[in-house]
């Protein structure tokens, strides 16, 4: 592989970051890859996957648009992941480094581990995102929130160039002021109030910041990782008594909606229930969280340069 000896770093750091950014992502930024490889357990870390990475790019672009967050709850697992577009952006970008810089690139896999079971990824996306500083852990199950854009959803990108990593965040977003309110009322945040199978729980400490998060990711994985259930609907069936018991285990309404959901590849198989992030004021009430915002944040900055051009 013929090799460029001449590339800038900070250029090809720019020019990688600003590719995520002009094909939709939000936020971008670099991961420190030493400090993922001490954080990441044996198995799940970057050499583990590719031992020639020598950074890790990750990338978050905007979840739910504003209507989304409104629909009723039956529906809402089925709305607005956007982390298709995360992967699409990382794919690109992949590809880019590898045209552009003559250096190999792969996009990180999201997907779970094959000798590990569904619970456990290749690599965190997560981690990558957190130590790139585009998105802080919250009390609702570590989901990283940011305070400018809310709720997100990350992609990342492994490659052989050496760019200069990111600081974390510096201050988490999560709880917000209401929140902390909320918990010194009742116990609870919004989110582990309004999780339908309370499956959060934690602690806020006297400065009001994040002292203990509790998630139990079982009764979540329940609730909304329905690609479990399957197995267990089919071991039911294949155990029935009779034919009319067989039929019905298979063809009752809530379990023709996993066939069904198998035959169009529904992200709801595999998705949250979302009632934590709907309820979250950080989720969806932060300054940029959704297009409509966003539009309005635009309008706001273009009438601000207009009435400086005025003066
Ligand atoms: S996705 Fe649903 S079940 Fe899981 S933590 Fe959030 S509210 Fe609870
Ligand atoms: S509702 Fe959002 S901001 Fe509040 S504690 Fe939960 S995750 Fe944090």
């Amino acid at each position: 592989m013929a090799v460029k000896n001449d590339i800038d770093p900070a250029v090809a750091k720019k020019s990688i970051l600003d590719y995520c950014l002009k094909k939709g992502a939000l936020v971008a930024g670099v991961a420190d890859i030493k400090a993922i490889e001490r954080i990441a357990p044996e198995g799940h870390r970057p050499s583990d996957m590719w031992p020639r990475a020598k950074s890790i790019i990750s990338l978050g672009v905007g979840g739910q648009t504003q209507g989304a967050w409104q629909i009723p709850a039956k529906a809402l697992g089925y709305f607005g992941s956007t982390e298709v577009r995360a992967y699409t952006i990382a794919y690109g970008a992949a590809f880019l480094i590898e045209n552009k810089f003559g250096k190999r690139a792969i996009y990180c896999p999201p997907d779970m581990d094959t000798e590990a079971g569904p619970r456990v990824p290749f690599q965190s996306l997560k981690l990558h995102a957190e130590l790139a500083g585009i998105g802080a852990r919250s009390l609702a199950g570590d989901i990283l929130l940011h305070p400018e854009y809310g709720y997100m959803y990350f992609a990342s990108i492994f490659t052989e160039l050496e760019l200069e990593p990111d600081p974390p965040m510096q201050e988490n977003p999560c709880p917000t002021t209401s929140c902390v309110d909320l918990f010194r009322k009742t116990g609870q945040t919004p989110c582990m109030k309004f999780c339908p199978v309370q499956c959060l729980s934690g602690d806020i400490n006297e400065a009001g910041n994040q002292a203990e998060m509790r998630y139990d990711m079982a009764a979540c994985a329940e609730m909304t990782q329905q690609f479990e259930a399957v197995p267990g609907v089919l071991a039911d069936a294949i155990r029935a008594e009779d034919e009319e018991e067989r039929e019905d285990l298979l063809f009752d309404a809530e379990n023709k909606i996993l066939w069904y959901k198998l035959s169009v590849g529904s992200g709801g198989l595999l998705g949250q229930c979302f009632e934590c992030m709907r309820v979250c004021p950080i989720a969806n009430q932060s300054p940029q969280a959704d297009p409509i915002r966003r539009y309005e944040h635009r309008m706001e900055a273009a009438a601000g340069d207009a009435e400086g051009d005025s003066i």
